[in-house]
Parts: C-alpha cells; sequence; structure tokens
C-alpha cells in the first residue's frame, strides 16, 4: 500500500467544535488537539501501522501511541522483530485540514 507512505492531508470534515476552532482566533489556532482529531490521527495510523512493515526486518508495526498535548502530534510505534526498531510519524495542523507525515524508522 505505497500511497501510505506519502504525506497526506485529512480534509476537515468534522462536525462541531473542530471547525469551531480552526475558523476562530489566531489563539485558538494554537489550542491543543481536539478529541474528534485525537481520536481521527489514532484510526488513521492504527490504519497505516497495520498496512506498514518495517523498513529494516520487515515485521509488523504494534499498534502506535501518540503523543497528542500540543500540536504537532507525535505518533511512535515500534516493530514487532526483536530489534524493536522504532518507528515515528508526526501530525500537524493546517489551513486545509491535517497534515500527515509517513510512519518512518526512527
Ligand atoms: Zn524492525
Amino acid at each position: 500500500m505505497e500511497w501510505f507512505f506519502l504525506p497526506w492531508t485529512l480534509m476537515a470534515y468534522l462536525p462541531g467544535d473542530f471547525n469551531a476552532t480552526w475558523h476562530g482566533s489566531e489563539r485558538n489556532r494554537y489550542e491543543p488537539p481536539g478529541s474528534a482529531e485525537k481520536w481521527l490521527i489514532e484510526i488513521v495510523y492504527e490504519t497505516v501501522a497495520a498496512e506498514t512493515r518495517c523498513t529494516r526486518c520487515g515485521a509488523p508495526l504494534e499498534r502506535p501511541r501518540l503523543r497528542a498535548g500540543a500540536w504537532p502530534v507525535r505518533v511512535a510505534t515500534r516493530c514487532r522483530g526483536s530489534a524493536r526498531h522504532r518507528h515515528r510519524a508526526a501530525v500537524s495542523r493546517a489551513p486545509d485540514g491535517l497534515h500527515t507525515d509517513p510512519l518512518i524508522r526512527a
């Protein structure tokens, strides 16, 4: 699934406070990720991790963990191989939605 390795943008079709936050004041742009955003990022990277193999040893990846206290959200996981290679990605917020990085070996 090569397209998973390309950065792409998730359009912000989420209802309610996400749009209010995004189109709000400059101050609001720096608010930490909301629950809808965290949920979306979690779903995306769980899917990506399930479809991705470690680039070093070929082992499947574990379920990713988020550090979502502020932007950019950090995503981290390890492969299930004996070396447990670390893989990371970052998700940032942009005017057209969420920009996601590919999960790459740290
Ligand atoms: Zn590995």
